[in-house]
């Protein structure tokens, strides 16, 4: 029998599914017994114990169950509102009597006709008249038109709530997860290895899996709504240590790989070295200590360096391409956007002005004639360092002999890309970059597959930057922070937000707030800067503005990541309530990098109490840290580490700051199994898992 295959059996198959039940469960990204298994419910109801309705108190959420009495609709025609629908159900339970009220949905009269059992859960409220007491919008279950056999699994006990769809109640979900349910169990396998469940004592899988769907009484209703029931954690164990599990194998999989052993003779690092205006802080030194014994050996590098804003991660990666130059390979550094793709081409060349090597940009904007001829370079080893942004992953972009590869902004990349640019060399050795500042542990296991740096230390003579809330109608405030700046000789960035959504609209405001500042100051020269421009116009006005040419930058948000201009003391952000926190964060980063006070002024458009909270965060703090676990608090994990774009897998029941403590107990239990093991064979259920977890993004064949 193939496990495998019986747990990837269409739902449609299961009794009492069918094509079109089947159909609006695939909306909710159910399509196998497996998906099923692991579509946990998001909350649970206790219906061991109805409230009678006589009892209930004004602002508590209760459950009642009772007959419709009646059900009417009233409009409500107020001359200076527009109509509004009321659809009334009025229900009793023989203590006494509940409306529950909606408004403006009127195919709820389908719904509900008298004399229907129903239940209804909500917040109880005293009506307008003080007579008697209602629900809006509460949520329902209508329990009598079905079969009455079925009444265990929605009332007496405790209920799973599911996310349903529209054509597909909860009643309806109910059943049908218990029915596929029924079906998956037998095929469940546990891929944990025996010894670790017994070790831990971890609860039956099968049971895990039961119970989290349809709890028995004795559960805490409060342990199961905030997912840490035994059986909540035990699902949480088997993915993490799945996850972890692919994890390691990835990590094996590169550092078992020779890679090239490096032999730097420090031309042109001491070079360098002797030509910056600064020293490096010891961070910078123990960082790039860290990478030359790492090009040395002869097992190839990975490595994930992170460092807050403006920490000075750029300049570690310089060091280390020269290291790799030196030894007479090319060396590739990738950036997200073209703008900070050109960014790095042109500090780099400033940079290394006195050192005869030779840079080369390659981003996607290039017409196809110039790019041909950026490929020639690249491929007869003309150019030492490439500079790119993904266009530098294409196929046709071949090199003669790459040894090292730098990802900048790694959080904008994902796995998938990085294996993508390493492939375009044999083995290189490899870097990756983030300022997202996430805690030590869990770095070790996102980035797990890596070894890690991190640059904990600014460099001297920063003064924190201060950040002033401002609402949008006080322009004069506003007007005040840019004369002093350009009075103090300084520089100035003002961003205006652009998202797909409304990318016409926001591209039209940050033009009109060009305009508005060309005119209010005739005297000073203000560029303009966006990702519809042209990548040589784009480029100039870098180039101006780094030089001092341009006094005030208006730009949308192309520049968030890595643009550095010292000299700009002052950030002003429009309509700041848009962007997230950690974005606000990487934005104000670019201000703050001479050594006077710099600015960050957030302005707020349509701002709310949740708006201005988010804001006060930022305000409050420059620790990349806090923010970033605020960040995560409010966007939720999935956006937060861009696992979507980035080829990460996504967890379905873990959620890493609640599971934290598990995390860490997985990351052990996998590192002396793998420690103690060199083949998964015999371990199907892993294997089997593994897959399904990681798809095609771990070659098993390869494992071994
Ligand atoms: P990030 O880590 O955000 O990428 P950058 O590499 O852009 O930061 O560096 C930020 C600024 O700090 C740059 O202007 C850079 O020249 C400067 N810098 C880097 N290292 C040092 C140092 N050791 N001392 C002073 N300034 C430094
Ligand atoms: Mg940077």
């Amino acid at each position: 029998m193939n496990r495998q295959k019986d747990l990837s059996t269409p739902v449609q198959y299961v009794k009492g599914v069918g094509p079109s039940r089947s159909k609006l469960l695939a909306r909710l990204g159910i399509n196998t017994l497996r998906d099923a298994v692991f579509y946990l419910p998001y909350r649970y109801e206790d219906r061991k114990t109805f409230k009678n309705i006589i009892e209930l108190k004004p602002d508590e959420s209760a459950i009642v169950v009772g007959r419709i009495l009646k059900t009417n609709v009233k409009s409500l025609n107020n001359y200076r509102k527009p109509k509004l629908d009321i659809f009334e159900v009025i229900v009793s339970d023989g203590t006494g009597i509940i409306t529950a009220k909606w408004f403006n949905q009127p195919y709820l009269e389908k719904t509900f006709k008298a004399k229907d059992k129903v239940i209804f859960y909500g917040t109880v409220k005293t009506n307008y008249w003080m007579t008697g007491i209602e629900m809006l919008n509460p949520e329902f279950e209508i329990l009598n038109r079905d079969t009455l056999s079925e009444e265990n699994l929605h009332l007496g006990r405790i209920v799973p709530i599911y996310r349903v769809t529209e054509g597909l109640g909860q009643r309806q979900m109910r059943s049908l997860m218990n029915s596929i349910l029924t079906s998956a169990i037998p095929y469940i396998t546990d891929p944990i290895p025996s010894e670790i469940v017994h070790k831990k004592g971890l609860p039956d899988l099968r049971e895990s899996i039961e119970k989290v769907h349809f709890p028995t009484s004795e559960l805490s209703l409060e342990e199961l709504n905030s997912g840490v029931s035994i059986y909540h954690k035990r699902l949480v164990f088997n993915e993490l240590f799945i996850f972890q599990a692919g994890i390691a194998l990835l990590k094996n999989l590169s550092n078992k790989n020779l890679g090239i052993s490096f032999s730097p003779n420090y031309k042109y690092i001491d070079t360098l070295l002797k030509n910056l205006p600064f020293k490096l802080t010891k961070a910078q030194e123990r960082v790039f200590a860290e990478i030359i014994e790492d090009m040395k050996a002869s097992t190839s590098m990975n490595r994930l360096i992170q460092g807050d804003v403006g920490s000075g991660k750029t300049i570690i990666a310089l060091l280390a391409m020269l290291a790799c130059v030196e030894s007479g390979y090319q060396a590739a550094l990738m950036a997200p956007t073209e703008i900070l793709a050109e960014q790095h081409y042109l500090n780099i060349c400033n940079l290394l002005n006195c050192i005869d090597i030779k840079v080369q940009l390659l981003t996607g904007s290039k017409k196809i004639d110039s790019k041909n001829k950026t490929f020639e370079i690249i491929t007869k080893n003309k150019a030492d360092i490439v500079v790119g942004t993904h266009a530098l992953i294409q196929e046709s972009v071949v090199f003669e002999n790459l040894g090292l590869v730098i990802i900048d902004e790694q959080h904008r990349f994902g796995v998938m890309q990085r294996a993508l640019l390493k492939k375009k060399g044999l083995n290189p050795d490899t870097i990756v970059m983030t300022a997202t500042p996430i805690p030590r542990t869990l770095a070790l296991t996102l980035y797990g597959d890596l070894d890690y740096s991190i640059i904990d230390e600014l460099p001297a003579g920063r003064t924190p930057i201060k950040t002033i809330l401002l609402d949008r109608g006080r322009q004069n405030y506003r007007f005040k922070f840019i004369e002093e700046e350009i009075e103090r000789g300084g520089q100035i960035y003002i961003v205006y937000p652009l998202i797909e959504e409304s990318e016409k609209i926001d591209l039209q405001s940050a033009i009109k707030g060009y305009e508005e500042i060309k005119k209010r100051y005739p005297d000073h020269s203000i560029g303009l800067l966006h990702g519809r421009m042209k990548s040589e116009e784009r480029q100039s006005v870098m180039e101006r503005f780094k030089e001092g040419l341009i006094k005030i930058l208006v730009s949308t948000t192309v520049i968030e990541v890595g643009v550095d201009v010292p000299n700009a003391g002052l950030m002003i952000i429009m309509n700041a309530e848009r962007f997230g926190l950690a974005q606000l964060h990487q934005l104000r980063g670019r201000v703050g990098r001479g050594n006077r006070q710099s600015y960050c002024v957030l302005v707020q458009g349509k701002a709310n109490d949740d708006s201005r909270k988010r804001l006060e965060v930022i305000a409050n703090t420059n620790d990349g840290f806090v923010i970033a676990e605020e960040d995560l608090k409010i966007r939720g994990q999935g956006e937060f580490f861009g696992t979507k774009q980035s080829g990460m897998p996504d967890f379905k029941i873990t959620n890493i700051f609640r599971d934290f403590k598990i995390l860490e107990e997985a990351r052990q239990e996998v590192l002396s199994f793998f420690a103690k093991r060199h083949s998964l064979a015999p371990y199907p259920e892993l294997i089997d898992a593994l897959q399904y977890f990681w798809g095609n993004r771990i070659d098993l064949l390869n494992v071994g």
